[in-house]
């Protein structure tokens, strides 16, 4: 690509993570920045774990779990086994390999480090290039309420396996937290080139980033175009609990709705080809609308679509 890019990308976990894959291949390092949510941020078995940043430097390390899209490839469960016969807390996966990276991110908090030095010290160690950055230094955690009552996130999500019916979420922590300044930097830099919000969760993945104090804001005043990308496919979320909830809140689970819930922010809409009927609502929504085939099932699909959403946005100017 001609010229130096400046490029703010918002993402949760997997979803985003294969976009921010895609980006890293056609932009140099220090052209990226990947803001990741931390709402499902959590202390457990005396650990800090941080999910989303995982998946996210697992992924642009090379070694996430190609069949999960989370944890690490050729991880052994050692540590899990034990702990189970132990009559240990054994509903959150641990793969062994894992573990050392919550030990040593844990330990470097205690010594005193802020997430955002340890996410790029650990990021660093493993040959990440662009630079992963946590949504906010400080604690936020995403409360999912349900039918059965509210449940912190990892208890919705993976003990639960997302199965109680929600019907509304908040973000502990969220009016005391400050958005990184290094984020807030960027959207105010009047050089910088686009920021994409990937196919992410647009309730628990994306929302905890935009409701730290100033960040709505800071993104409606940007300079830069703001593109929204569909994590709905084909009236369905590709994996996870996105439809699900919709459903349950009452909405139906189309691009539409995702992008009503960005509408006061976003100038571009990247919308996913095989749900075509809606394009015409949201021409009527938000001022550019690209479609494209947004399904990143291989490498090349991810380096694609992060090529189409970066043409896209010059279009969006
Ligand atoms: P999580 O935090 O691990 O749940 O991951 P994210 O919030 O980043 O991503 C979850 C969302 O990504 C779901 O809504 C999926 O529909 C969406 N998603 C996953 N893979 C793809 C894909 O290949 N294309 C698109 N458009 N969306 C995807």
């Amino acid at each position: 690509m001609a010229g130096s890019k400046k490029i703010l990308a918002l993402c949760g976990g997997v979803g985003g993570a294969k976009l921010a894959l895609g980006l890293s291949h056609i932009l140099d390092s220090d052209e990226l920045t990947i803001v990741v949510n931390t709402g499902d941020d959590f202390d457990h078995l005396g650990l800090r774990i941080c999910p989303d940043i995982d998946t996210v430097t697992y992924t642009l390390a090379g070694i996430v779990n190609p069949d999960t899209g989370w944890g690490r490839a050729e991880e052994t469960g050692s540590f899990m086994a034990s702990l189970s016969m132990l009559g240990g807390e054994d509903w959150f996966y641990l793969g062994d390999k894992d573990l050392a990276l919550h030990v040593e991110r844990t330990r470097r908090l205690g010594a005193g480090g802020s997430l955002s030095q340890v996410t790029t010290g650990i990021a660093r160690a493993l040959g990440v290039g662009p630079r992963i950055l946590p949504m906010s230094d400080d604690p936020v955690a995403t409360m999912v309420e349900t039918t059965s009552g509210t449940l912190a996130f990892q208890h919705y999500f993976v003990r639960e396996r997302c199965e109680p019916p929600v019907s509304g979420f908040y973000f502990d922590g969220i009016d005391s937290a400050r958005a990184h300044p290094d984020l807030l930097a960027l959207l105010a830099d009047q050089t910088l080139d686009a920021v994409i919000i990937c196919p992410s969760n647009p309730f628990v993945s994306i929302d905890p980033i935009l409701s730290l104090p100033g960040v709505r804001q800071a993104l409606s005043d940007c300079a830069a175009p703001v593109i929204a990308v569909s994590p709905i496919v084909g009236g369905k979320a590709v994996k996870g609990p996105t439809a699900k909830m919709m459903a349950e809140l009452g909405l139906a689970p189309t691009s539409v709705e995702v992008l009503k819930r960005y509408q006061d922010i976003v100038d571009g809409f990247v919308l996913d080809q095989r749900d075509i009927d809606d394009l015409e609502q949201l021409k009527t929504m938000v001022t550019y609308v690209d479609v494209t085939d947004t399904l990143m099932l291989t490498l090349e699909h991810k380096i694609a679509l992060a090529r189409a959403i970066l043409d896209f946005s010059v279009s969006c100017q």
